[in-house]
């Protein structure tokens, strides 16, 4: 098999090595004459991946005993509409940072529930950068501060979590949730559709600090969109075989050494590509220095004619998927924790040969 080098900003690479025991468990999980895709979500087999899927979590955030953990579906995009429904009632006001595309689409469903409030929003840059704790104008009294904590499309990063001194954060981490350790403690939910960084799509990962969740309204919202009803139980059919990998993910991410041992890999990864960005002006990155994302790396070529050669040929070598998101064009390269360093090498080989045939 030749596996490309896969750039994906998601779907996005998965670890060959889970992708290798996953094929096992769809054929026969456990030698019980059946794979785990063709279990109840009541049988002991699953309610067994369920929890080992939410200890690993617990360990590698850190969570101890104040939090609920779910496995929903409806991608992120549910969960903008799913927490101001819970938390956001129309006398109240939430703040969110808008720092591109994903901040955007999350404000729009808000508003629909109650008041929102921004304390920052770099929409006239561009979505260029995120702010530091100093730029951040918070409303008197918002019931939570929601932030991207990664913008896939810009190519920005949070590089700590926001300061809102006591307000709990809403995070959408989808884009680098498990990169890297974070402040649980700041957190009333972290949302992440698993897509990039912990498994295949399907599957939505929920994570509710439980004295938040105490807030949260039980009587005017639809049972299924309750945070509460999966915070009590596995309430309706979960996606089994994609809750399936993202245990393997989890698995595969302790062993290599957790959160920190990514933190460090990622950055040095991203090192490598924003370097050769940075040798001379031919390459240029999209957004600036200091916001720069460790998963999502944006930078512009000459030319949008020279961008379209870049892709063309960077293919030829089993470069994939290297086009920046539609609405902003460019280069993308999205190195999740899965994206080998040896792909990023090839990369920056690339760009480097590039360079010298076209600069
Ligand atoms: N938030 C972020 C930061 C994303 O990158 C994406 C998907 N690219 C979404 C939300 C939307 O996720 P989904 O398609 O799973 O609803």
């Amino acid at each position: 098999m030749n596996r490309v080098h896969n750039f994906s900003a998601g779907p996005a690479i998965l670890p060959v090595e889970v992708l290798e025991k996953a094929t096992e468990g769809l054929l026969e999980y456990q030698n019980k004459g059946r794979s785990i895709a063709e279990m109840s979500h009541r049988s002991a087999e699953y309610e067994a991946i369920d929890q080992q899927a939410k200890t690993r979590l617990t360990e590698l955030l850190g969570l101890g005993d104040d939090f609920e953990i779910m496995f929903l579906q409806g991608g992120a995009s549910s969960q903008f509409m799913m927490t101001p429904y819970n938390f956001l009632r129309e006398d109240q006001t939430a703040d969110y940072i808008d720092t591109g595309r994903w901040s955007n689409k999350a404000i729009k469903e808000a508003k629909l529930f109650g008041n929102v409030h921004r304390p920052y929003s770099s929409s006239d840059t561009g979505y260029d950068r995120v702010p530091g704790d100093d730029e951040l104008e918070l409303s008197a009294n918002p019931v939570y501060v929601h932030f991207t904590s990664n913008n896939t499309v810009a190519g920005t990063q949070f590089a700590t979590d926001p300061e809102t001194n006591g307000v709990p954060l809403v995070c959408d981490a989808s884009s680098d949730f498990l990169s890297k350790p974070i402040d649980v403690s700041k957190y009333g939910i972290i949302y992440a559709g698993a897509q990039k960084n912990v498994g295949p799509a399907g599957v939505t990962i929920v994570i509710i600090r439980k004295d938040f969740l105490a807030q949260a309204d039980t009587e005017n919202v639809p049972t299924i969109l309750q945070y509460q009803t999966h915070a009590e139980k596995i309430f309706n059919t979960p996606p089994v075989f994609n809750v399936y990998m993202v245990n393997l993910v989890l698995e595969w991410i302790q062993e290599k050494g957790g959160l920190s041992y990514f933190k460090k890999y990622n950055q040095e990864k991203a090192a490598l590509v924003y370097d050769e960005i940075d040798r001379d002006d031919f390459y240029r990155g999209a957004v600036q220095k200091d916001s720069r994302s460790l998963m999502n790396v944006t930078f512009r070529l000459p030319s949008e004619e020279l961008e379209q050669q870049f892709l063309e040929e960077a293919e030829k070598i089993d470069l994939y998927t290297l086009k920046g998101h539609r609405s902003v064009g460019g280069i993308r390269a999205s190195i999740y924790n899965a994206c080998p360093r040896e792909s990023v090498e090839t990369l920056v080989n690339f760009m480097a040969d590039f360079r010298s045939n076209n600069g």
